[in-house]
């Protein structure tokens, strides 16, 4: 097969030496095997990290007739060479892309264009080759919305990799020689589930200039059902190990898929469902695969996982020397083994994710944590040896007021009121770095009803103009610096609310938003000028109010998920009403269980 187990420091050019610094790399012979470039529309160091592209990766090369070469974003003035043979886009005929992430998107046209190949898939040759080659983009941001970048791409793979990557790739490679392009996306689409040619699906707008749905062939499907995996006997786990990953050198495992707490305004808890929990088994399987010199693991889905189960892994983590190592957790979830093998595993950095401002936005956003969870968790990881304390915080939520950003403040206050007597004590002070965020209304969640930077539920058709929404958002953001600014190893970080709002156009948009993407990377002009030289506002997409009976660009994705349910759930959160976790075993509230 091919691949790199074992690690040396190499010398030569930095791909060598990335490569040479990996684990898990594939080196294959390309005689007699189908290339296919999979790329990651973004730095080496990003892509490296996410486990979505590392799976494709390793399903695609563990198929002896293929040969899958990653490539990644270049630096300003490096080609755009393959990670494993340096070798050039165009000599791959077929493309796989992941996405992740909204501000991804203009890097898809960016690389198309950097190698060498038409960025709009209309404009490439019937016949796919090298110079034409077929474009396959899936990843958890095009199972969310996959409209804007739909002109760019031949195909869409709606869901997860493992149920449907094998035959529909062995499909592609079949095809691909002896039929032309059209005819090999429809002909995938009869076949699998999750397959999404968006060249035969046309988009239909209503007088009113709002989507008012797409229209099919007879043939296919109206509507593309996700596709996911049920269960697994191995949990998904890293694959490939780099030193210049952002989670450099962190063996990752799955704990399962999905979110049951269901936090209105998070996508991914939504368009993962149903929330799956792997068993026991299945995690210590994925855990036996890392390389025997792995010192450090970092669990996915613990927000999920419940005491008993943390309490296992914590225990056999320790036994077998390994650290554990995670971004962010649970404030409700720490138990003394999981906080004892943290007082072991060297790890001085931790998140908490508040989000919601004060008490009632946290009821407002379905957070299930109080104040006084949040206050126990900063102490105890405080006194089991934390130096740096992250919290998360999102500004511009549905009904949010100043008087919500106050006791954000007052938040702080109380946790430094706690910690900072555990610090004088061992004589170094927690740092706490709280990172705002301006929130932005996901598709497939409920508050996809509502307007960017907005307080108040718009009616149908209403805006507001962005103008005064980034400046509303501003003063929030200056608001709270001010207010952190008194408190000593209180640090802020934040995003820039304008450049968040083009986020949630790309992640609210259609196909017109494709022109967008090409002029930017094409003539290098900002978001705000492209839109514009396109007659299009940030107001139609993002700065709007809707209902239930809208239709929207990513409704022709099928999550099993009702439209009334997610209003219900908005209008609940107005209410200022919780909704209990998913229940898999009895629940069928939203549509996606026992359908
Ligand atoms: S049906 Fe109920 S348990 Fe299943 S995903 Fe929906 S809300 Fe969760």
């Amino acid at each position: 097969m091919g691949r790199q187990k074992k690690t040396s420091v190499g010398v030569g050019s930095g791909r060598q030496l990335l490569l040479n610094q990996e684990k898990g790399s594939f080196l294959k012979k390309w005689t007699g095997r189908q290339p296919i470039a999979l790329i990651y529309p973004n730095s080496y160091r990003v892509g490296m990290s996410s486990l979505g592209f590392q799976l494709v990766y390793a399903l695609l090369n563990e198929q002896e007739t293929l040969v899958c070469e990653r490539f990644f974003l270049p630096e300003k003035g490096d080609d755009l060479l393959s990670v494993e043979s340096g070798r050039e886009l165009t000599q791959f005929p077929l493309i796989f892309i992941s996405v992740s992430f909204e501000h991804d998107y203009l890097h898809v046209a960016e690389i198309l264009i950097r190698g060498g190949i038409a960025p709009l898939a209309k404009d490439r040759d019937t016949q796919v080759s090298g110079q034409a080659p077929l474009v396959v983009c899936g990843g958890v941001a095009t199972f969310m919305n996959p409209e804007p970048l739909a002109p760019f791409v031949d195909l869409f793979l709606i869901g997860e990799a493992e149920p449907v990557l094998e035959n529909v790739t062995d499909y592609l490679v079949l095809k691909s020689t002896v039929a032309d392009r059209l005819e090999i996306v429809k002909g995938v689409s009869e076949r699998y589930e999750g397959c999404y040619a968006p060249a035969l699906y046309n988009p239909v707008y209503g007088k009113d200039g709002r989507l008012a749905g797409h229209s099919a062939p007879p043939e296919l499907a109206g509507r593309i059902k996700k596709v996911f995996q049920q269960q697994c006997t191995t949990a998904a786990h890293s694959q490939l190990l780099s030193p210049h990953a952002e989670f450099s050198n962190l063996f990752l495992t799955e704990l399962g898929r999905g979110c049951s707490r269901g936090c209105r305004f998070c996508a991914a808890g939504y368009i993962y469902r149903p929330p799956r929990l792997w068993s026991g088994d299945a995690v210590a399987a994925g855990i036996a695969e890392r390389w025997e010199d792995t010192d450090r693991v970092g669990l996915l889905g613990m927000e999920m996982a419940d005491a008993a189960e943390l309490d296992t892994l914590s225990n056999y983590l320790g036994e077998s020397g390994c650290a554990l190592s995670f971004s962010s957790l649970r404030a409700d979830r720490l138990s003394k083994p999981l906080l004892d093998l943290l007082a072991g595993s060297n790890l001085k950095s931790v998140a908490i994710a508040p989000d919601g401002c004060s008490e009632r936005l946290r009821i407002v956003i379905n957070k299930g944590l109080d104040e006084q969870d949040i206050i126990r968790a900063a102490e105890r990881l405080v006194a089991a040896g934390i130096y740096k304390l992250k919290l998360y915080l999102m500004i511009g939520l549905p009904t949010e007021t100043e008087k919500d950003l106050e006791e954000a403040i007052q938040l702080v206050d109380r946790i430094k009121g706690k910690i900072d007597p555990i610090g004088r004590l061992r004589g170094r002070l927690c740092e706490i770095t709280i990172s705002i965020n301006c929130f932005v209304p996901k598709p497939w969640t409920p508050f996809q009803f509502h307007a960017f930077g907005v307080s108040e539920q718009l009616e149908k058709g209403e805006y507001k103009s962005r103008q005064e929404v980034v400046n509303r958002l501003k003063n929030r953001l200056k608001f709270l610096k001010n207010g952190f600014k008194a408190y000593a190893n209180v640090h802020v970080s934040h995003d820039k609310p304008d450049n968040v709002l083009f986020q949630a156009i790309l992640a609210r948009g259609d196909r017109k938003l494709a022109e967008v993407l090409l002029e930017m990377a094409v003539y290098g002009i900002p978001w705000k000028q492209a839109m514009k030289r396109q007659g299009l506002t940030a107001e139609q997409y993002a700065l709007c109010g809707y209902d239930d009976s809208d239709y929207f660009p990513w409704s022709i994705i099928d999550h099993s998920i009702k439209q009334s349910y997610l209003w219900r759930e908005y209008q609940r959160a107005f209410a200022g009403k919780t909704s209990d976790p998913c229940d898999t075993k009895k629940c069928r509230v939203c549509g996606v269980c026992h359908g």
